[in-house]
């Protein structure tokens, strides 16, 4: 495989400290085996998201200096507004300090009792907004994208024969939008294709059902579209998402992605009378409507760095180098999921584990030990994260994919980083049996992944 090399140099440099198993076996056990209970001064490559971990450039780094700190009307707002605009086009954009603010101000908007919002796949946060405000959230995307292994250049796509289903059984009354999440985080950062958004946006027309997006890593998506969807090689990666945004009436988006920034997040949309509303409920909760929570130097940051994430020398090298991470880790025959998605690689914990029933938590159990192995932060995306009690039967329900996710951040580790990364993990498959499954001893009623306290069994 064709060696990814960075396209930046190094300006300033952060020491990373490496700890002894000893030392992290004793933090991992205080932490309750949940590696958000870890302080990160004792991890060597935080792989545990790649939200808000962001290398900012030199560019945005000078943008912060230029920070207007007007309580309204500051300049970077303006700014910030001009370089949402130019790329998503929508004619309101709220700001907001990250993106499950979006989400909240959103859902607590438009949500009743017993409505429904349909997506591809709800990203947590999304699927808690949805839920704290009672409305249930359906996941519709394709079959494929739960199969592991099979490959499909667009396995975030939305099932249109599923969403059409749900419109006939729930009725139009009861299903307020639509949500796309670009690319599909919770199921590998997959990309939707435009055939498959372009088709949605005619099936919800026919209903009369606005769409919106989740548009996090919309600039990976794009660069998918441009390598893998025909008609669209030579176009460039704004005119890409430009298209996609021109299908939809609105969308959340956390800059702490694709916004190259390490907080913020906004929300935009065509329609007057919600943005009214929505901006009504930002001013109660996060602030006036020219800042949403954020420093005018963070919009600054923002502005800069959504212009930045659409150039392809940097996309190339992103998605290249969460690709060569996981070329490395197949070439070891390490389970993972197949293709690989734009800011992660996810283990198949299933198959990495086969000996750990999904009762006893295996994603769980494997992060655990990549921890305590080599001191490497991932984050399980399975059943601590999804498994829940069915609120009808009372019985357990496992989600399908049980996975651990390497999220790599952007333009932060360099490829020699990722081949400790990768060494470190086959070393552990070859150990695999002596990995033990895991039980709870404490969890929350909400997202209790982040809080959850475990043992072994
Ligand atoms: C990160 C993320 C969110 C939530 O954004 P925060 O800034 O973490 O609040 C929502 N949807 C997706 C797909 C995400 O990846």
């Amino acid at each position: 495989m064709f060696f990814p090399s960075e396209p930046f140099r190094i300006k300033v440099v952060e020491p990373i400290r490496r700890t002894t198993r000893e030392e992290r076996e004793k933090l991992i056990k205080e932490a309750g085996l949940n590696v958000f209970n870890v302080p990160a001064e004792a991890i060597y490559v935080d792989l545990l998201t790649d939200s808000g971990t962001s290398a900012m450039s030199d560019n945005q780094w000078a943008g912060l200096m230029l920070g207007d700190e007007s309580y309204a009307g500051s300049k970077n707002y303006y700014h910030f507004e001009e370089s949402v605009r130019d790329i998503f086009g929508f004619t309101h954009i709220i700001p907001t300090h990250q993106g499950r603010v979006a989400e909240n101000l959103l859902f607590s908007t438009i949500l009743e009792k017993g409505m429904i919002v349909p997506n591809n796949i709800h990203f947590d946060t999304t699927r808690a907004n949805v839920e704290y405000n009672k409305g249930l959230a359906l996941d519709l995307v394709i079959d494929e994208a739960y199969d592991p292994h099979i490959f499909h250049p667009f396995k975030g796509n939305m099932d249109l024969h599923k969403l059409e289903q749900t419109i006939q059984q729930h009725g139009v009354h009861r299903i307020p939008l639509v949500f796309i999440t670009i690319t599909n985080n919770s199921g590998g950062g997959q990309p939707v294709s435009l055939q498959n958004i372009r088709e949605t946006r005619q099936l919800l027309d026919r209903h009369g059902i606005p769409l919106f997006f989740d548009a996090c890593r919309f600039a990976e998506n794009c660069y998918f579209i441009k390598e893998r969807e025909e008609g669209y090689r030579d176009k460039s990666i704004k005119e890409i998402a430009r298209e996609i945004f021109s299908y939809g009436d609105g969308c959340t988006m956390s800059a702490k992605k694709d916004g190259l920034v390490n907080i913020g997040g906004f929300i935009g949309m065509n329609n007057d009378e919600l943005a009214d509303k929505i901006t009504t409920r930002l001013i109660l909760i996060e602030g006036f409507p020219t800042y949403g929570g954020l420093a005018g130097r963070d919009l600054e940051a923002i502005a800069r760095g959504l212009q930045e994430v659409l150039n392809e020398d940097y996309l190339h090298f992103r998605i290249s180098q969460v690709r060569h991470l996981g070329q490395m880790l197949e070439d070891e025959g390490v389970p993972i999921l197949k293709p690989v998605g734009g800011h992660a690689i996810y283990l198949n914990a299933k198959e990495f584990l086969p000996h750990i029933s999904q009762r006893q938590f295996p994603g769980q159990a494997l992060t655990v030990a990549l921890y305590r192995e080599a001191g490497i932060r991932a984050v399980e995306i399975g059943g601590l994260m999804f498994g829940h009690k069915d609120p009808h039967t009372g019985e357990d329900v496992w989600p399908e994919l049980e996975m651990v996710r390497l999220a790599i951040p952007r333009r932060v580790y360099t490829t020699q980083h990722m081949v400790y990364v990768a060494e470190s993990i086959a070393k552990l498959y070859k150990e695999r049996e002596k990995i033990r499954g895991l039980r709870l001893v404490y969890q929350a009623p909400v997202l209790r992944h982040f809080t959850a306290r475990l043992e072994e069994v």
